[in-house]
């Protein structure tokens, strides 16, 4: 026997070593398999959120879970701020959101081309130790004991469009060494989804507003008729609605031109919004008439709202960008919905709620403009 030979106990010691091993080698791929098919779901939920606070909720909520990070928040390049008024005009509740961070240039979110590319090469993430006076604003809120940040910049057609931000109370979980191939590959999919999402949110937006004046269009009002009639029979509230329409408006366009007469419009449509509550609903309904959907407002409450916004209209004379003034006047009529309607169905419900305001406008007109008539039956 040669002296070479292992003697059994060295042997059996060396396998024991090597089954410990190889559980350990099992253990991790199982977990790594888990933490993939996670990853996996996490993705499928993403790409099939339909709006932006279903894709931003679902990246707060099931991120940090799967992940096992302590945070994670996004912080949004919104330039002329339009992504943010698009979001609050759809509803977007931003307090439910504290983890979205809106910023007005690529360049607050601090990165730098990556070494050895062009200058102009895509940005990489950053990675390495949480340090307050630094990342304070990629983190508000901050867990206490933040001690590790990765900041992966999300990118479309090589522009940067945010940052997924991540955070660790684990100081050895993100190191400047660490490969970032796998944060870098979630933060496209992120990007793509935001992308996608945003331009269908602004779609939605763009189908639902008059680009003159900004305030809703008619299919929308039409639309949140049919919703609040449903709702106010549910939980027993009035809903009015005002029809307003300006005074005299061919003459207007006669005198300053379609240019003025839009401007007017502009400004018709500000200070009926000044005098709203953020529940009710204003809407363009072509031409030079509008219409108001005052939520839980009675008859008497509507035609004090219609009597301010006459007021506020025809009490200051409109100033043109051409620095022209110009008296402007508008005739109101409105109508009241009774909760003795509910035998009847919503559609036919809401076409008479618009068509008494229409008529009570008409009688405003016929007594002379400049005034609130309410339709009484
Ligand atoms: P009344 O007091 O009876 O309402 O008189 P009016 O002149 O306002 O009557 P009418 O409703 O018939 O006229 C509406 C005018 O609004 C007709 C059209 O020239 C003008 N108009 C409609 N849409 C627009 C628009 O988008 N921009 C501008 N500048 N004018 C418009
Ligand atoms: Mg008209
Ligand atoms: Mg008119």
């Amino acid at each position: 026997m040669s002296d070479q030979l292992v003697s059994p106990p060295e042997l059996e010691a060396e396998n024991a070593s090597l089954h410990a091993r190889l559980a350990y080698l099992i253990e991790q791929a199982e977990l790594n398999h888990s933490i993939m098919c996670r990853h996996q779901a996490f993705d499928l939920e993403i790409v099939g959120a339909g709006t932006f606070p279903e894709l931003i909720g679902t990246i707060f909520r099931s991120l940090p879970a799967i992940s096992n990070l302590d945070i994670v928040t996004l912080s949004l390049v919104d330039k002329e701020d339009d992504i943010h008024t698009v979001m609050d005009k759809l509803g977007v509740d931003f307090a439910a959101f504290p983890e979205l961070i809106f910023v007005d240039s690529e360049h607050a979110l601090g990165f730098v081309p990556a070494r050895r590319e062009a200058l102009t090469g895509p940005p990489k993430p950053l990675l390495g130790p949480y340090v307050p006076g630094l990342h304070q604003d990629l983190f508000p809120g901050a867990p206490a004991g933040l001690q590790s940040i990765a900041q992966v910049p999300l990118l479309r057609n090589r522009r940067v469009i945010g940052s997924l931000n991540l955070g660790s109370t684990d100081a050895a979980r993100f190191t400047p060494a660490l490969g970032t191939d796998f944060v870098e590959h979630m933060a496209s999919i992120i990007a793509i989804c935001l992308e996608n999402v945003i331009s269908n949110e602004m779609l939605k937006y763009i189908g639902l507003t008059d680009s003159l004046t900004g305030v809703y269009n008619r299919r929308y009002i039409d639309r949140r008729l049919l919703e609040e009639i449903g709702r106010a029979r549910r939980q027993a509230y009035r809903i009015s609605c005002m029809y307003i329409d300006i005074d005299h408006f061919k003459t207007v366009n006669d005198s300053v031109g379609h240019q003025g007469g839009d401007e007017v419009l502009r400004e018709v449509a500000n200070r009926i919004k000044a005098e709203l509550r953020i529940s009710d609903a204003l809407g363009r309904f072509g031409g030079e008439e509008f219409v108001v959907l005052l939520i839980d407002a009675d008859l008497e409450s509507a035609t004090m709202v219609a009597q301010r916004i006459r007021a506020s209209i025809a009490n200051i004379p409109f100033e043109l960008s051409s620095g022209e003034l110009l008296p402007v006047s508008v005739s109101i009529g409105v109508a009241t919905l009774d909760d003795f309607e509910r035998d009847h169905a919503i559609e036919g419900v809401a076409q008479m709620l618009v068509a008494h305001a229409d008529s009570a406008l008409y009688q405003a007109k016929e007594t002379g403009r400049n005034r609130v008539v309410s339709f009484d039956d």
